[in-house]
């Protein structure tokens, strides 16, 4: 396998085995197998070549994808090699995401399997050229369904067949078409050629979502299921069975942990893994016993296992402990985050805490972001990590800087009021002061 020169990859590329990107710890890859459903077997192959070719740090993203960490040139075509050897495939194009439960949950509306694939194979064989982090959602509904999962084209399943809508999660994509079973690739299609026809760099915010709707006719149906979608962490009842969904402690793994899980796992009758949003690992086959026995082995490996974990609205990154472009411990902010301003955690809003502004754990915007600089660990409030911060602090001042975040939120919030609330009626330069402490 060929490894582009490193200077030809950049942060706007998806990681993957053919595009490895650098970072503080080496190169890091991204690869989500394309089965669906992994045995125990290849996730002990997994973390056997995540020590072997890299650092033996692996990471399950927001998404749900595997991230082998503290690879070089020369071990990542081995890598390659190690997975074909096991029959791992990672998955290649367009990033397509399906609930990681479809096909099992008997609750969700329809399979979204068989369209996804379709769309898979559509988009391939149109060889159109898109932006390389563009996201489709193709949601049948079920117990975890991806309502709030963003993506730039989002197809949900309704009654009348599926709900074509651009640039955004459930509730605020913006509606283009309803598409019956049999129209349902080729009307988006229709959509991905009016991307592609945008520009490379082009993305599902930039389409006119009034303009192709105008293209298919009128929509009046309104977003399906307007309920939230379910956390993956804790146990969940499918059909006949519960299936429990387990989260290494901030989505990051040594790789003998993540071996010691899956054998404990396996004493307890696990059968089945499958990677799943936020961070999450589901596992299958567990009588009632073994499933108390499963959530205690998980608990003793230092995994999460129940919905009410408090640091599972926290993204961080590798931080100082596997990233030598950190400037702090985020492990250790996140734990003081935990025991300093828990009420913040109510999972109402995204914390993210990265070691530099490069922001690798959480692209995206969050309420509150904690960010390594030279000026020290930055204060962002609805931003992302490279964005300017509104005050920044000695990194040995942060453990109390946080615990004064924590008593504000204590002593100004009202009952019941979710942190997301408070931190919307509370003024920036309240949250700032807090943070800075006595000037
Ligand atoms: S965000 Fe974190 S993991 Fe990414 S380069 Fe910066 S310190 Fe390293």
């Amino acid at each position: 396998m060929t490894v582009p020169a490193l200077d030809t990859l950049r942060r706007g590329a998806c990681p993957s085995l053919s595009a490895p990107m650098r970072t503080g710890d080496g190169l890091l890859v991204r690869l989500r197998p394309a089965a669906p459903a992994l045995a125990a077997e290849d996730l002990l192959t997994l973390a056997d070549l995540a020590r072997e070719h890299g650092n033996g740090l692996i990471e399950i993203t927001a998404r749900g994808n595997l991230q082998l960490r503290g690879l070089t040139e020369a071990s990542v075509p081995r890598l390659a090699e190690g997975l074909a050897a096991a029959g791992i495939v990672p998955q290649t194009g367009v990033a397509i995401e399906i609930p990681p439960l479809s096909g099992i949950d008997p609750s969700e509306t329809v399979d979204a399997t068989p369209v996804a694939d379709a769309l898979r194979k559509a988009i391939a064989a149109a060889s159109l050229i898109l932006a390389p982090k563009l996201a489709i959602v193709v949601d049948g509904g079920g117990v975890l369904s991806l309502g709030d999962m963003v993506a730039d084209i989002r197809l949900d399943a309704v009654a009348a067949g599926w709900r074509l809508s651009v640039g955004g999660d459930r509730q605020a994509a913006r509606p283009v078409a309803v598409l019956a079973e049999d129209r349902v690739i080729a009307g988006t299609m229709t959509v991905i050629a009016a991307l592609a026809a945008l520009g490379p760099a082009a993305r599902g915010r930039d389409l006119d979502a009034a303009a192709l709707a105008a293209e298919f006719g009128v929509v009046s149906e309104p977003p399906p299921f307007a309920a939230l979608s379910r956390h993956p962490l804790g146990i969940h009842r499918i059909g006949g069975e519960r299936v429990l969904g387990i989260a290494p402690a901030y989505g990051q793994m040594q790789a003998d942990k993540l071996a010691a899980l899956v054998k404990g796992l396996v004493a307890c009758g696990a059968s089945e893994f499958r990677l799943a949003p936020h961070r999450m690992l589901l596992v299958r086959g567990f009588s009632g016993e073994g499933l108390a026995e499963a959530e205690a082995c998980a608990s003793l490996e230092g995994f999460w296992c129940t919905d009410t974990a408090p640091g599972r609205s926290i993204s961080i990154c590798a931080g100082a402990a596997g990233c030598a472009s950190a400037r702090f411990d985020t492990h250790a902010a996140a734990d003081a985050v935990v025991r300093g301003a828990g009420e913040l955690l109510d999972g109402s809003v995204d914390v993210h805490i990265s070691g530099c502004p490069k922001g690798c754990a959480h692209p995206a915007r969050a309420a509150v972001t904690l960010c390594g600089t030279a000026a020290g660990v930055g204060l962002v409030l609805d931003g992302r990590a490279g964005d300017a911060p509104a005050a920044a602090l000695p990194v040995e001042d942060l453990p109390s800087a946080i615990r004064r975040l924590g008593t504000l939120l204590r002593a100004q919030r009202k009952e019941g009021e979710t942190a997301k609330s408070f931190i919307d009626r509370t003024a920036p330069a309240a949250l700032v002061s807090a943070y800075q402490g006595p000037q």
